[in-house]
């Protein structure tokens, strides 16, 4: 348990939350400021910073819990959709520096806005950016 994180309290049951499910290795709980009715968020029990932080054996559980809570909340709010999302660094948003992914519904009208950015247009420099990031996994093996 890191020492002042808020997710590790509440993972820890030493601080309040709206606890909705709990396993071995993940749980899931609301959003204290949700962006939407049923705004889950989702993280491993132990401390885990960032997505670059995380362990492999720990990617799937986390994911398989995500995709339950997407299940329940359809279930429970019929949600015309739901974004899955996650910030990592604090450049791309991340607030708080214990790894989670948010399960959002969404309803025609919400005010929520996925982080896409409008107007985009094919990238003549594709081929390069991905020569660049096979080269790192080429590297990994
Ligand atoms: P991030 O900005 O790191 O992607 O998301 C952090 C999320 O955690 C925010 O949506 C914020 O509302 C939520 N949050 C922050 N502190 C607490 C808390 O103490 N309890 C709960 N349940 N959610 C929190
Ligand atoms: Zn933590």
């Amino acid at each position: 348990m890191a020492e002042s994180c808020i997710f590790c309290a509440i993972a820890a049951g030493e601080a309040p939350a709206e606890v909705v499910y709990e396993d071995p290795l993940t749980m899931a709980f609301l959003d204290i400021a949700p962006l939407a009715r049923g705004h889950v968020l989702v993280i491993p029990r132990r401390h885990v910073t960032d997505l670059w932080d995380l362990p492999s054996d720990l990617a799937g559980p986390l994911m398989e819990t995500t995709v339950h809570m997407a299940d329940a909340v359809n279930t429970a709010f019929r949600p015309g959709g739901i974004n899955l999302f996650h910030s990592t660094g604090a450049v791309a948003g991340q607030s708080v520096f214990h790894v989670h992914l948010h399960v959002v519904p969404r309803w025609p009208r919400d005010r929520f806005r996925p982080p896409i950015v409008p107007d985009r247009s094919p990238d003549p420099e594709l081929a390069a950016t991905a020569a660049r990031i096979r080269a790192v996994l080429d590297a990994d093996r």
